[in-house]
């Protein structure tokens, strides 16, 4: 494997690490260093590094940036209650930006070399790994395309990074249930397009619906499927869960929907639990109707930032419903106990998602 060559940053005082670590946010506060390995069409992966944290220097013409060959992960660092740190099932993010990387044309990184990254820059950076409860360290590996070439082609050149964030709460208002946004006007991801992968175009084409949703008043959307827009495909950054009678349902893979890590570990969580877990096209119509009768007792989202998040209510441009009164329901609150108790180390791990960093 490639060794990582270091050049160590000036590590910030303890007092101004603290003073961000305080009320972090998300995705604003960054720690000391930054790893970065560069690739080469015939020369494979080379030049691994730690390095300060600090601005990328390119070329206006580099890929990248007209063309959007860039790819990205997101996980999290957790501290344990033996002092050690632990990421979170960071092999399914390896293989998952592997999914992500061939589906952009762009080349694969070893897994072992992704987990290698992450090991050095969260080693190098473990003052930044948050104790509070709540926190962590959030983890967001990325890959640009940087031929300085403006033809249409997947570029010969690459640039892998990894960037550390400590991270609060990611809705604002922390548990409180949110209210989604429907949007009947705008997709997402189509068959056959790139919403199964980890691309930034997916979040640019969500960005108008999200900026309506929040002039609307709701914290987020929910995109409809591109063909019949009728079925609930996901929200801009999460999963969705609903939960009836000892029965979670989320609707299936189906090429346009995000094979979330969270909505994965849910899926095997509710299992365990003892719970019904359906994967089943499910549509708006039943959303209103079953949330409307109360039959659907609860509905959550799910992604690395909110690990579970509560919705309350849902609004369309021609109405909206609340679930269960919206107020955060059982079910909700005992699997995001057990979810972030096997995050945290103070639950057992049943399943092994636990990876401690030496
Ligand atoms: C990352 C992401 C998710 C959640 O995936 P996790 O692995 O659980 O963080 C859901 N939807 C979209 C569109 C995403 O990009």
């Amino acid at each position: 494997m490639l060794d990582f060559a270091t050049v160590s940053a000036p590590r910030r005082p303890a007092a101004e690490r603290a003073a961000l670590m305080s009320d972090p946010g998300f995705g604003r506060v960054f720690t000391d260093h930054m790893v970065t390995i560069r690739y080469a069409d015939g020369k494979g992966w080379y030049d691994a590094r730690l390095e300060p944290f600090g601005p990328l220097s390119l070329s206006p013409a580099t890929a990248a940036l007209h063309y959007g060959q860039e790819i990205f992960e997101g996980l999290k660092a957790y501290a344990q209650p033996d002092g050690g740190i632990a990421l979170f099932r960071p092999d399914a993010n390896a293989r998952r930006l592997n999914a992500t990387a061939d589906r952009m044309a762009m080349p694969r990184l070893p897994e072992e070399l992704f987990l290698r990254a992450l090991e050095v820059l969260v080693g190098a950076d473990r003052d930044w790994v948050p104790t509070r409860e709540g926190q962590s360290l959030y983890l967001r590996p990325f890959m640009i395309a940087t031929d300085p070439f403006l033809g249409v082609r997947p570029s010969s050149e690459y640039l892998f990074a990894v960037i550390a964030s400590p991270a609060g709460a990611y809705f604002a208002g922390g548990a409180k249930p949110v209210t989604m946004w429907v949007s009947q006007e705008y997709s997402r991801a189509a068959p056959g397009g790139t919403g199964a992968v980890k691309t930034a175009a997916n979040y640019a084409a969500s960005l108008r619906a999200q900026a309506q949703a929040q002039e609307a008043g709701c914290d987020q959307v929910v995109f409809l499927d591109a063909v019949q827009r009728r079925y609930i495909e996901e929200s801009g950054s999460n999963n969705l869960f609903f939960v009836y009678d000892g029965e979670l349902v989320t609707p299936p893979l189906n090429g346009s929907i995000l094979p979330g890590v969270t909505r994965d570990s849910v899926l095997r969580l509710g299992a365990h639990l003892g719970l019904t877990v359906t994967e089943r096209p499910y549509s708006l119509d039943e959303w209103r109707d079953d949330a409307r009768s109360g039959r659907l007792k609860e509905t959550f989202a799910t992604g690395t930032g909110v690990v579970i998040s509560s919705i309350g209510t849902a609004r369309t441009a021609d109405g909206g419903f609340s679930i269960a009164g919206a107020v955060e329901g059982p079910v909700t609150g005992r699997i995001r106990d057990q979810l972030v108790g096997i995050q945290r180390g103070t639950v057992e791990d049943p399943f092994g998602w636990r990876v401690p960093v030496q």
